[in-house]
């Protein structure tokens, strides 16, 4: 009689956690609806896109969030041009941005080296932009291209430029209200290129990377440096920025420059700061080398 009513309590006990999941997994159909959502819970709600971050945090019990906000079913996922700009959906697949026209040299390079077809597949590009190192290669790319941030919550829009974006390590300029809905390009530049070095040879999650984004290598007026992995999120390389204005890349000026790329650097655990500093100077080398071959 006693293992009976434990069989039931048990069986009850499942059924109830059963309803919660699944009344807390929500998979909105619009992006309304999504707003409305987000709106109701706030911060306590985890919103997953391509989920190959976020997941983690709730399998390996970092976070308990009130509702799951999938953003799997949104019409969000797309290239477009408009005028001269290109204007990508929040869960556009690193996939679908290499099969997509019109994408700047220097995003596509971020998305072809993300880990895997499996993860090409299902990482988005907004989550991108909110995973920290070593993820976030598309958003070091988009770093260095000036890109936007359309947000929406259901008060209206807000146009947030990356750059003002990261406050601090996982620190967002994002209201809680808010969703990331699309990410904005501008007239994408002459030459862009990105470039990085992961922990394997054939890939894997990322040590460091930099993509550069000029308008001219002969008399630069206009020049993205942004650097990844150095630091909990990308961040751009404005003293290298400023060396480079006005300037003929020549052989000596990308030697002085590169010195001054790692500006920042933090322990990742996985390398000392001094070699993360040494690989990003390198790459940044290997890119304006290859860039200026090409003039
Ligand atoms: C084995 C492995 C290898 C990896 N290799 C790489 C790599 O080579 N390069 C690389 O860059 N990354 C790598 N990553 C990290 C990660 O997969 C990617 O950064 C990926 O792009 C994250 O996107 P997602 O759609 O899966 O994000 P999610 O996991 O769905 O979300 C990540 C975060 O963003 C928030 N978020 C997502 N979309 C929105 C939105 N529209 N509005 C508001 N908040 C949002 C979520 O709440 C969450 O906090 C790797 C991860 C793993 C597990």
């Amino acid at each position: 009689m006693k293992n009976m009513i434990t069989l039931i309590l048990v069986f009850f006990g499942l059924v109830t956690a059963l309803k919660e999941i699944n009344e807390s997994f929500l998979m909105p159909e619009s992006v309304n609806k999504a707003l409305q959502l987000k709106k109701l819970y706030r911060d306590s709600a985890l919103v997953v896109s391509g989920g190959t971050a976020s997941v983690q945090l709730v399998t390996k019990m970092l976070i308990s969030p009130a509702a799951i906000i999938s953003l799997e079913n949104l019409p969000l996922n797309y290239v477009k041009k408009k005028g001269n700009m290109i204007e990508i959906g929040a869960t556009t697949t690193a996939a679908e941005i290499l099969e997509s026209d019109g994408v700047p040299n220097c995003l596509l390079e971020a998305a072809k080296g993300i880990h895997g077809l499996a993860l090409k597949q299902n990482a988005t590009i907004g989550g991108n932009i909110f995973t920290p190192a070593p993820g976030g290669d598309m958003a070091t790319a988009l770093l260095s291209l000036d890109a936007q941030l359309i947000m929406s919550s259901s008060r209206g829009r807000r146009i947030v430029p990356l750059t003002k974006f990261y406050k601090g390590p996982l620190t967002y300029n994002i209201r809680s209200d808010e969703l990331l809905i699309a990410i904005r390009i501008g007239k994408p530049p002459k030459h862009s290129m990105f470039m990085k070095q992961s922990i394997y040879k054939y890939g894997g999650q990322t040590l460091a990377s930099v993509s550069v984004a000029l308008d001219s290598v002969d008399k630069v007026k206009r020049v993205g440096v942004a650097v990844g992995g150095l630091t909990p999120h990308p961040y751009r390389a404005s003293r290298v920025e400023k060396m480079l204005l006005g300037q003929k890349i020549s052989e000596e000026l990308i030697e002085t420059t590169a010195q001054n790329v790692a500006e920042e650097a933090s322990d990742t655990g996985l390398v000392s700061r001094e070699y993360l500093r040494h690989l990003a100077g390198v790459l940044y080398k290997r890119i304006l080398t290859r860039l200026t071959s090409s003039r």
